[in-house]
């Protein structure tokens, strides 16, 4: 899968992805993360992208001719990928959108900065407006990164494990039981016998357990949206 990301810092992007899964999967060429420069496509002689608010108001803008000549200089001509606006107005990022964008082969991601980008930008190329949660980030690049990440790791290949990505929080609806590894005991806390017994249907039985507790005790909204789906499930 390939990712082109539009942003005022490259470097940043890059810095995080080269490394651990995603940066191995990038060596593999089961991914590819193009950070493009913004400031690249400016024709301002001092390489400013980002101007006063019309209106007024506090804070600057940046400007739609390089974000919008940064992106038709990248994309390749004939195609029309989808272009997602990192934006805390966007819909709230979800385990479900990452598998949507999972199937796509290309994905443009634009990070703002300042006060945002002008709207008439945002017009002419965004497709997807995502935001990682109600709160507000300095820049989009982090956001970026939270997304590509997540994404990334349902790409095949990308994980070692690929059942490690169908058996984790959210996949079917609940959060995941809790792991243990070695040593057996630690500071008096045992490993549950279960998981030791090596009786496979045992083992998912008591996950499964485990997993509606927690996602009653710290997700309730969760808990109850997958009780109407199961509700043969519900107890008391
Ligand atoms: N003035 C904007 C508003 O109130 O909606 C906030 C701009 S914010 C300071 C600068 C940039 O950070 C945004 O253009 C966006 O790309 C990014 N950003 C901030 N918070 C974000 C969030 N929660 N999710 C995704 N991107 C975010």
């Amino acid at each position: 899968m390939k990712f082109h990301v539009l942003t005022l810092f490259p470097q940043m992007i890059m810095d995080a992805l080269n490394t651990s899964i995603t940066g191995r999967a990038i060596d593999k060429g089961i991914l590819s993360v193009n950070a493009v420069d913004i400031r690249d496509y400016t024709h301002d002689k001092h390489l400013k992208v980002d101007d006063y608010p019309y209106g007024g108001g506090a804070g600057m803008v940046m400007q739609p001719g390089p974000v919008v000549e940064c992106y038709e200089n990248i994309v390749t001509k004939g195609t029309k990928p989808r272009v997602v606006y990192m934006t805390p107005q966007g819909e709230t990022f979800s385990q479900a959108k990452a598998k949507e964008l999972a199937q796509e082969e290309e994905l443009v991601i634009l990070c703002g900065h300042y006060e945002g980008i002008d709207e008439r930008a945002l017009e002419e190329i965004v497709t997807d407006y995502i935001s990682i949660g109600d709160y507000v980030l300095t820049g989009g690049e982090l956001a970026a990164m939270v997304v590509i990440d997540s994404v990334s790791r349902l790409v095949p290949g990308v994980l070692n494990n690929d059942v490690s990505a169908e058996t984790e929080s959210f996949s079917d609806g609940l959060l995941e039981y809790p792991q243990y590894t070695r040593p057996v005991e630690f500071r008096g806390k045992k490993v549950p016998e279960v998981l030791l017994s090596g009786h496979h249907a045992k083992i998912d039985e008591w996950r499964h357990e485990k997993s509606l507790e927690r996602t009653k005790r710290f997700r309730p909204d969760l808990y109850e949206a997958y009780l109407k789906d199961h509700p043969e499930e519900r107890k008391n």
